[in-house]
């Protein structure tokens, strides 16, 4: 089974890959993964992608495509397919997958779209604070601490990432939408995009999570 999942930054879709991978023996493959691999290896894509990187451009999308196709390709232990993580990150790329790929193994059967409203993200990011010291993450709404603004482990206080904010998130959630929405419309009428309601506990989402992928 081969699958792609897609979230939003806050949508959970970390911790469900973790998950999901464990669940269906899957390799769990994100673009950094393939990125970084290309260019410790040295490899002719990987010094290309890095060339762009170090200007501050972005790597283009034939670029990326090769390598992922390759990363797949060479994969010593396939298990029982991939869970690939950040990619197709725009239609473009996930046209050219799929021309890449027709009537291989390594065609998508699944995608798994983590969906959470704008409201919920917002709370689940700007909300986030975390313990510089012991590593603990609260959140002011959903995981409050006993004393506001004090890690109730070691009692440092708490920090909230600069790019948390509001502004920023919007930015990022914009993105994420302008690049996403064009791929799942792409996708949906094949009939192999499953919505997940991820607004939900990680208790709540698991199960239907586990039966969707299953079907
Ligand atoms: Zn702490």
């Amino acid at each position: 089974m081969n699958i792609f999942i897609m979230g939003a930054p806050g949508s959970g879709k970390g911790t469900f890959s973790a998950q999901i991978k464990e669940e269906f023996n899957l390799n769990h493959i994100s673009t950094g993964d393939i990125f970084r691999a290309n260019i410790a290896g040295g490899t002719e894509l990987g010094l290309a992608a890095k060339a762009y990187s170090e200007k501050g451009l972005l790597v283009p999308d034939e670029i990326t495509n090769k390598m992922v196709k390759e990363y797949l390709n060479n994969l010593e232990d396939k298990k029982n397919g991939y869970l690939l993580d950040g990619y197709p990150r725009t239609l473009d790329q996930a046209k050219a997958f799929e021309e890449m790929t027709k009537g291989t193994d390594l065609e998508v059967d699944k995608i798994v779209l983590m969906d959470v409203s704008f409201d919920e993200l917002t709370r689940r990011i700007t909300g986030r604070r975390t313990c510089k010291k012991c590593g603990e993450i609260y959140n002011i709404y959903s995981k409050p601490t006993k004393v506001e603004g004090i890690c109730d482990n070691c009692g440092s206080p708490l920090t909230q990432r600069k790019d948390d904010n509001e502004e920023s998130l919007k930015v990022r959630l914009n993105e994420y939408a302008n690049n996403t929405e064009p791929v799942i419309a792409y996708y949906e009428p094949k009939g192999i995009v499953s919505k997940i309601d991820a607004s939900k506990s990680m208790e709540e989402i698991w199960p239907v999570l586990k039966e969707t992928l299953k079907k």
